[in-house]
């Protein structure tokens, strides 16, 4: 095996083609940091489009074989996959928490829903069975199949370095197809080490690639005439150019984009769960997850009952390095990141929302130079600040107050984006009610981050994904492969004789 690329080494991160790690000619690089200690600890390729291109090309020399391989064996390949990634859980989970800060915990969570869609993939042949149709006329029968689209590419946001391209690799090759991987620049580890791990497994070169890089390599992946397919995720302005420039390259494209969750109290709801729902989904992660709950919606009398908790448990959260067990928060991907957040809570103040706690300035004893910011929770927030619209993707949840259901509805299903959203209530009418109402793609009951499970697709509706199909499940196979139907029948039942009418079942 080649040896991983270990997360504690400086130097420079380059790509993988055609089964090797290769450096980067393009003369462009950025740094990588830690963001608990705030020192750039390596750097990373910004490739250029002729490695995008290299990357491509190899990716389409390994079609045709990798295609013909059939299911059951493409799947054992996956199998070892799954292995080695069960054995290195742990070594991902501390590079995921050494690049995006996350604590560790948070990390081996991240890594065990990535390997949820690895066990999905290795039941492939099941899900490319086709269906079969016995005598659709006399002598003749017709069946349905999907096969491979080719080269795919698939470009992932910083937040999940590991699920996320989970989402998609996996199903795209035990379909069949080949892969160019463009992970975020931010923390770039896990897509090199996934890399590594495949080709242990036993994947031809060729067949998995990575490319380092900026919008460059993303313009020129999409361009390029053998690409495809185009997976993305990320935030909704580049998802929406993503769907645009591949629809214009006549690309399938499936593009998942940015979030604001709400999650909805009613007065009937147990308070107490309700809080340990929103500290954890407002601001596990800190607030850096695309089903983080950034908004809840405080129905009738709630808002008195759950504020003075929310605020006390808020004040109480433990922040530090993700290493150290017992933080419950780490800190935010990169300084500007952080100053972004923080201009979001000072906008806040000025929109004349009420700030019940303040996370700004907060500082880590040992990390001073860490890209740290405390959890801040805002009190009379309305629809119309830019505090509510906007996606802030940090440790900031925002309460809005209504005075009953119908009103809560109507908060949620007026917001552009639609990706989750979650009611907590004890009565089972108003929950049925509420999921049947909802203009959202993943609702939870009592569940405050609703992440579907690995064969139930993931998907935002709104401006929270722009395509048909969600992501992995079977709609990931679907994204993933084209149908093709074939009817047959042999010489001996076929008539004599041309037919000019629309042919019929006889
Ligand atoms: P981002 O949109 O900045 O970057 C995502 C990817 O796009 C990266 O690989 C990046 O290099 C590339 N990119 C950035 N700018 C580009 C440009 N101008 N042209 C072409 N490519 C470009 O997102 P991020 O900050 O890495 O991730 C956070 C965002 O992702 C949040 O908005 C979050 O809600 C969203 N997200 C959504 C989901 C989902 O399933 N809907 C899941 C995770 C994250």
């Amino acid at each position: 095996m080649k040896t991983p690329i270990a997360y504690t080494e400086g130097g420079q991160l380059g790509h993988y083609i055609n089964g090797s790690r290769v450096a980067s000619a393009s003369g462009r690089a950025q740094d990588v940091f830690n963001p608990a200690t705030g020192a750039a600890a390596r750097s990373v390729a910004l490739g250029s489009a002729d490695e995008a291109g290299t990357a491509v090309a190899a990716a389409a020399a390994a079609f045709a074989a990798w295609a013909d391989t059939p299911p059951i064996r493409r799947a054992r390949v996956m199998q070892r996959f799954l292995q080695l990634m069960n054995q290195h859980r742990d070594t991902l989970a501390a590079m995921i928490t050494a690049e995006h800060g996350k604590v560790f915990s948070d990390a081996q969570g991240e890594v065990s829903r990535g390997i949820d869609i690895i066990e999905f993939a290795c039941g492939i042949p099941q899900l490319l069975k086709g269906d079969y149709t016995d005598q659709v006329s006399t002598g003749m029968d017709n069946w349905t199949l999907r096969q491979p689209l080719g080269v795919v590419v698939g470009i992932t946001p910083f937040n999940f370095p590991c699920m996320v391209p989970c989402w998609m690799f996996p199903i795209a090759l035990a379909a069949g197809n080949t892969f160019v991987l463009k992970p975020s620049e931010r923390d770039p580890s896990a897509s090199l080490f996934m890399a590594d791990l495949l080709t242990e497994a036993g994947l031809p070169a060729g067949v998995f690639n990575v490319v380092q890089g900026d919008k460059v390599v993303v313009d020129a992946l999409i361009a390029h005439p053998e690409v495809k397919a185009v997976s993305f995720v990320g935030s909704t302005p580049i998802a929406q150019y993503i769907s645009e420039r591949s629809a214009h390259f006549g690309k399938r494209v499936q593009a998942l984009g940015g979030a604001k969750n709400h999650l909805v109290v009613m007065p009937d709801a147990d308070i107490e769960q309700a809080v340990d729902a929103l500290i954890g989904a407002g601001y596990g992660s800190a607030g850096e997850r695309c089903m983080a709950i950034s908004i809840a919606v405080l129905v009738g009398d709630v808002a008195d009952k759950i504020l003075p908790l929310l605020a006390e448990r808020v004040k109480a959260l433990v922040i530090g390095n993700g290493m150290n067990a017992e933080a419950e928060m780490g800190p935010i991907v990169t300084r500007q990141a952080l100053e972004r957040i923080e201009g979001y809570v000072g906008l806040g103040v000025a929109e004349g929302a009420t700030l019940v706690v303040d996370g700004r300035d907060c500082r880590v004893p040992g990390h001073e130079a860490g890209f740290f910011t405390g959890g801040t929770l805002f009190d009379n927030v309305t629809p119309a600040m830019r505090i509510y619209k906007e996606e802030i993707f940090g440790p900031v949840l925002g309460c809005v107050r209504v005075k009953d259901f119908a009103q809560a509805v109507q908060l949620v299903n007026d917001h552009e984006f639609g990706n989750g959203v979650a009611c907590y209530t004890s009565d089972g009418g108003v929950a049925r009610e509420f999921a049947r109402r909802i203009q959202v793609g993943m609702v939870g009951i009592n569940v405050p981050i609703p992440v579907p499970m690995a064969w139930h697709g993931f998907g935002g509706w709104k401006r929270s994904l722009f395509g048909d199909t969600h992501a992995y499940g079977e709609e990931g196979v679907r994204f993933y492969t084209k149908q093709k139907s074939v009817m047959q029948r042999w010489p001996d039942s076929i008539g004599k004789g041309a037919e000019f009418a629309m042919p019929t079942a006889k």
